[in-house]
């Protein structure tokens, strides 16, 4: 018997809004997932971009021969004269059911207006959408105010209790990889005081900013732990990519530690077809959770979730045929990962 998970039901464990009047204006440039402006021809010239396309002729069922600037022309007119309707097919067409969304986004702080917000509201009207956002912009905005230590420490806990419970949200998330890394320290209580203070009269110092963000992560993780609800650490979500097998270690060793494959998928391209396997050498499969980290423009969720469905049932197939696992493990684990394990890690 083989796996076909093209109906699977489809949770993104991790994705974002992607307002129209904040898609760049060259298609291409979406393929990039940095935070500076790129070239159009280096784009043009990377697999993921070509896979995007040649994935766009088959949802429009177009001939080969149609030619890539003939193919952006027909997405465009679709994602910005019928927007709705085309997220929606796209969204159908991958099978979603479930977004688990940051609205976090995007990291510049400019954040959405009420009416990007209600435009991605509606185009993703038909899925569960659930909401995650990000202790650091807690943190951000109360180290603006240049609070004493003291008050600082209680309204970080009490603002991000309120922005948990007034926004629903299903986890926090932090990003402190963006500021001072994932080397988090755990300082004696005086030292972190010293440290805040120091940071308030030379915010350029990286050295003082590293104890106050360690400090909020720490916070995050009580927060998370108080409330029973998960922490979604920037990078242990993405799969860690480049380091699968690492991540795969340490899924296996630490019972309260989960992962998603998101930007790995769809962002690295081909890079699911081999990296997978190294996670999913040591990880346990009711752990991983699909995931794209799609922003911008809605076709990387889409694509994410078409690409992925297609990679993990050649994979399990191929361990079904090999005599490694069982049809029904292979389904479990396809369900698993597509969509149980996210019921079940945030308690839904
Ligand atoms: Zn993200």
């Amino acid at each position: 018997m083989k796996l076909n998970l093209s109906n699977y039901p489809l949770t993104d464990n991790h994705c974002h809004p992607f307002p129209l009047n904040r898609e760049p204006v060259d298609f291409e440039r979406n393929m990039c997932i940095g935070l500076y402006p790129v070239k159009s021809e280096n784009m043009r010239n990377t697999l993921y971009f070509h896979m995007m396309i040649n994935e766009l002729r088959r949802f429009f069922n177009l001939e080969e021969s149609v030619s890539i600037d003939e193919v952006i022309a027909i997405r465009n007119k679709n994602a910005r004269e019928n927007r709705d309707a085309y997220v929606k097919s796209l969204l159908q067409d991958a099978g979603y059911t479930r977004l688990l969304v940051d609205y976090g986004y995007p990291i510049s702080q400019k954040t959405l207006t009420s009416a990007e917000l209600d435009e991605f509201k509606s185009n993703v009207s038909e899925m569960d959408v659930k909401s995650i956002n990000r202790i650091e912009w807690v943190a951000n905005r109360l180290l603006l105010q240049e609070l004493s230590f003291d008050k600082y420490d209680e309204l970080l806990v009490t603002e991000t209790k309120e922005m948990i419970k007034s926004q629903n949200l299903v986890a926090l998330k932090s990003v402190i990889a963006y500021f001072t890394g994932l080397e988090v320290k755990i300082l004696p209580m005086n030292e972190v005081r010293i440290g805040y203070y120091s940071y308030l009269a030379d915010k350029s110092d990286r050295s003082y900013e590293k104890i106050i963000r360690d400090y909020t992560f720490m916070k995050a993780c009580e927060i998370c732990k108080e409330l029973d609800i998960p922490l979604q650490v920037h990078v242990l979500i993405h799969g860690s990519y480049p380091y699968l097998e690492e991540l795969g270690m340490i899924l296996n060793h630490y019972d309260n530690l989960y992962a998603d494959i998101s930007s790995l998928v769809p962002y690295a391209s081909i890079a699911a077809e081999d990296k997978l396997k190294k996670l999913f050498e040591m990880a346990p499969l009711n752990k991983v959770c699909f995931g794209t980290d799609g922003a911008g423009i809605p076709e990387h969720a889409w694509f994410g979730g078409v690409y992925f469905k297609r990679v993990l049932e050649n994979f399990l197939n191929e361990l079904i045929d090999k005599k490694y696992i069982s049809y029904s493990f292979a389904e479990q684990t396809a369900k698993n990962i597509l969509y149980d394990n996210v019921t079940k890690i945030y308690n839904l």
